[in-house]
């Protein structure tokens, strides 16, 4: 198990890569968001340790581009600051844990085991409703574990409703999101993907089905629940 140590303070990262070293890990350190940008781009990485607090930016900002860039590997992030504010920050940015510092070794070490230890994707990525699994970071959407290949649209279009499983998702809500992304909405644009995507999501067997709540919006129910 290959990991990356993101902290500028030397006497830290050293105290780091000692400890989990120790626990059995391979560990390579990087100092600044440009240097772990260009590291996790060509390493081979099975999770990171990323500090909020470097000298050329914020570990936030190691965090997004690395999710923008495909990364799935699990992150936690080391924060001086215990403001629950970036807590919540770090984990919408895609992080999976975060300890504020100071921590104890063997508390680092336990949970960057734990995060290796999860199965599949990282903790916030994959939503999931009945037997469909988004993955919200590599855009892919798996029904009863087989992959279902969709247009960018009804991918937006089912995030939406996979967020808020159980719950109506306004019509105007899906053209304020879809709009964006699309320089044009035609009026029957979210209708028409809406039918698309259920009939997809029929035929692959799906669990939850897509229903219409006339006047209002949609609604992912999970028939199997
Ligand atoms: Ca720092």
């Amino acid at each position: 198990m290959r990991l990356l140590v993101v902290e500028d303070e030397m006497r830290i990262a050293e105290l780091i890569r000692t400890g989990l070293m120790r626990a059995g890990f391979t560990v390579d350190c990087a100092g600044t968001v440009a240097d772990a940008t260009a590291t996790l781009e060509v390493g081979s990485y099975d999770a990171a340790i990323l500090d909020l607090g470097l000298p050329d930016g914020d570990g936030l900002d190691v965090l997004a581009k690395a999710r923008q860039a495909g990364s799935v590997i699990p992150f936690l992030l080391l924060t001086a600051r215990d403001a629950i504010d970036d807590r919540v920050l770090g984990l919408n940015a895609g992080a999976d844990d975060y300890l504020v510092k100071p921590f104890a070794m063997d508390e680092l070490i336990a949970r960057t085991k734990a995060l290796l230890r999860r199965p599949g994707l990282a903790l916030g990525i994959t939503l999931v409703s009945g037997n469909i699994q988004f993955d919200t970071v590599g855009r892919e959407v798996r029904v009863g574990g087989k992959p279902l290949a969709l247009p960018r649209q009804e991918l937006n279009v089912l995030e939406h409703l996979v967020r808020r499983a159980g719950r109506v998702v306004p019509k105007s809500v899906l053209e304020d999101k879809l709009y964006g992304i699309d320089d044009e909405l035609e009026s029957n644009a979210i209708p028409v993907h809406v039918s698309h995507l259920r009939r997809k999501l029929v035929a692959a067997g799906a669990t939850p089905e897509i229903h219409t709540v006339r006047g209002v919006g949609y609604l992912l129910e999970d028939k199997s629940a």
